[in-house]
């Protein structure tokens, strides 16, 4: 039997938590899913290691990680430092460093949790959302200049390459054909933004082409809030750059239920480098250390994880525990409107971890 070897950073305020939750939640499914073992390797990276280092991360980081089969990650941000250190220096620095290019966002409503939607509406939400994670508007390219001054000027420049837009388009119509559905909604700002906009939409529209079994509709990024909210059964897979996806994503965790719930993966998609799973939320500096966290995103986070390690069954028998778990509704965090604690929920997830086998899945195909 051969173990996944799994890079575990938990990073900053309530990733550890939630983190570590997923850990004993992977570790119990591979004491029932014949045949899966894990080997985890902790790296306590992130803005506690900054303050003793003067670095996110070693320099070394991404060496020392690109040797693993993926990485589960918590959170990273922290009140005293700007997002410019933390961020870049350890989120944005592993996904560039590894060229991780295709953001993946599942949603749905899990059973049992109520949304801001009406509960006919709601339960239509079904979506992945496939965000561009290398360009556009997070290219980092930009300056400021006569700083202080009344001329002062501050710019960020959108990139966007035929490469990067091209890959990920290749990735969403192939993400989109391989769910049942078959139908890709593409979020673009061409009315608006003439050039990187256009290119997006003129190059996505050369993709599509190779892709004869797919239906495609085209959506400017304001109206497709309105579609989300208005019209769920109408979506199925998004495509939407980086900005744009960002966004629109964090309305999808709101209308599944909270933010707490979300999940991620930043995948390099050619296998080259290790893939990184994360919990959408941030680090909750409100709630850290009070032992409340809602971990189930980063439980579906892990299902993710286990899809993209061609562990198909125990992705599923651990989306099923989750969702029996909120069906059932008796622990819930508060974020979803319960009383109970992060070890309270893990141990409900592990607790029907033994009963779970049934069909359900991360959102991911393998
Ligand atoms: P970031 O900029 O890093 O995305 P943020 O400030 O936008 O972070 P979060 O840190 O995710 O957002 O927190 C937003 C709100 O959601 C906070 O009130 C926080 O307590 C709540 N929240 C986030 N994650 C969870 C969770 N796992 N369980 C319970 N509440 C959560």
């Amino acid at each position: 039997m051969s173990s996944h070897k799994i890079a575990v950073i938990g990073g900053d305020g309530i990733g550890p938590e939630v983190v570590e939750a997923g850990v004993k939640v992977l570790e119990a499914l591979a004491a029932v899913e014949p045949g899966l073992a894990f080997d985890f390797r902790r790296f306590d990276w992130g803005s506690d290691y900054y303050r003793r280092n003067g670095r996110m991360m070693p320099q070394d980081g991404l060496t020392q990680i690109e040797g693993f089969d993926a990485i589960y990650f918590g959170s990273v941000g922290d009140p005293n430092l700007p997002d410019d250190i933390t961020l870049w220096g350890l989120r944005l620095a592993i996904c560039q460093g590894f060229d991780q290019y295709a953001n993946v966002r599942p949603t749905r409503l899990l059973p049992g949790l109520t949304g801001p939607l009406r509960p006919e509406l709601g339960k239509q939400i079904d979506w992945v959302i496939v965000r561009e994670n290398s360009e556009g508007e997070y290219a980092g390219v930009g300056g400021r200049a006569h700083r202080g001054l009344p001329i002062e000027v501050g710019m960020d420049v959108a990139v966007f390459t035929r490469t990067g837009i091209e890959r990920i388009a290749r990735f969403a119509c192939d993400l989109a054909m391989s769910r049942p559905r078959k139908l890709l909604t593409v979020v673009t700002k061409s009315n608006a933004q003439r050039h990187g906009m256009v290119l997006w939409d003129e190059v996505v529209r050369e993709v599509v082409r190779d892709h004869p079994g797919l239906t495609v509709d085209w959506m400017l990024v304001d109206a497709m809030t309105q579609r989300m909210v208005n019209k769920p059964g109408s979506i199925d897979t998004v495509l939407a750059t980086n900005l744009h996806a960002d966004i629109l994503s964090d309305l999808a965790a709101a209308l599944g239920g909270s933010l707490g719930i979300g999940s991620t993966s930043n995948m390099d998609p050619s296998r080259n480098r290790p893939s990184m799973f994360e919990p959408i939320h941030g680090s909750a500096f409100d709630i850290t250390g009070k032992g409340v966290a809602n971990p189930l995103g980063a439980f579906w986070t892990a299902s993710l994880m286990l899809d993209h390690l061609g562990e198909p069954a125990a992705a599923r028998r651990l989306m099923v525990a989750i969702e029996t778990v909120t069906d059932r509704g008796e622990y819930l965090s508060p974020d979803l409107g319960g009383v109970a604690n992060t070890a309270e929920v893990t141990a409900a997830v592990i607790a029907a971890l033994s009963g779970a086998n049934s069909t359900s899945s991360s959102g991911l195909p393998g």
